[in-house]
């Protein structure tokens, strides 16, 4: 299932940088996943393979399309890495601690020591509010009645709300951010910028875009994956019809 809607064109990037422009998905409300610049491409797959051979190519065609997919089964990852992606990402706190277990990447964050956190908050829709079913390790999640979900929702609100107020009281107060912040929720929006290669991306995709990872960070994750399909598409089809393993 997916709710995002296609990448746009964001502002045009200040002179001076790489990019020519950078692109946008909103997810979850006021969430957003944008390519803030990328160097990527499959080319760089295909030279730093044949390298070994002192081969190198402008133009790929179905034969370097053939070794994509023979470095992705085979797992010959190392071609994979030379290549970068700069994501800004903005999303709600828990996702975010999901997100950073990935080490293999480079991320800063909004802090919550120098900066007044926005009050910006995830408040799910109706048909995201589930109930879970099963053990650990096999939950399903199944939707809830539509005066469940509301409930759900006006609860989560409310103690936004409570939370936030209170947050400013102490900042009002002249209490320090860095112990106002205390009482924030995991559900409100933090920021941060992700820099990683296609191979480290490919391992966070197979991770985060399944069915086993949970539905918020999926939504981003699937984010991702369209960015990356508009950068690498021969790697990113590769690494679809292999099965999505990572090399
Ligand atoms: C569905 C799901 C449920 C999860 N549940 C939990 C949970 O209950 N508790 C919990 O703590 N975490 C949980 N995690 C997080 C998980 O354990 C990983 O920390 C996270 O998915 C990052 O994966 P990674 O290590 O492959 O990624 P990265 O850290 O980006 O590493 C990428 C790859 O680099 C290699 N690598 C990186 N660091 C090392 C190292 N130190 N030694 C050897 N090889 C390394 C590995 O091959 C690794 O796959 C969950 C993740 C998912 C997707």
């Amino acid at each position: 299932m997916s709710t995002i809607s296609p990448p746009r064109p964001g502002p045009e990037a200040p002179a001076g940088d790489r990019s020519t422009a950078v692109e946008e998905i909103p997810v979850l409300g006021e969430g957003f996943v944008r390519l803030d610049d990328a160097m990527a491409d499959d080319r760089s797959v295909v030279n730093s393979a044949r390298v070994s051979f002192g081969v190198r190519k402008d133009v790929l065609d179905d034969a370097d399309r053939g070794l994509i997919r023979f470095l992705l089964r085979e797992r010959h990852g190392t071609p994979f890495e030379h290549n970068a992606f700069r994501f800004h990402v903005r999303c709600p706190i828990f996702v975010a601690r999901e997100w950073m277990r990935h080490r293999q990447g480079s991320f800063n964050e909004l802090s919550g020591r120098y900066a007044e956190i926005p009050d910006s908050f995830y408040v799910p829709a109706a048909e995201d509010v589930r109930t879970q079913v099963g053990k650990p390790g096999a939950y399903r999640f199944e939707p809830v009645d539509a005066e469940r979900a509301e409930r759900t929702r006006a609860a989560i609100e409310e103690s936004y709300r409570a939370a936030y107020a209170a947050y400013r009281r102490m900042l009002d107060d002249g209490v320090a951010r860095e112990v106002a912040r205390t009482v924030l929720p995991v559900g409100i929006n933090t920021e941060f910028y992700w820099t990683l290669n296609a191979r480290s991306l490919m391992n966070f995709l197979s991770l985060r875009n399944a069915e086993t990872a949970q539905r918020e960070i999926r939504r981003y994750a699937e984010a991702v994956e369209q960015l990356f399909a508009t950068r690498m598409p021969l790697t990113h089809a590769a690494f679809v019809d292999g099965g999505r393993i990572a090399p």
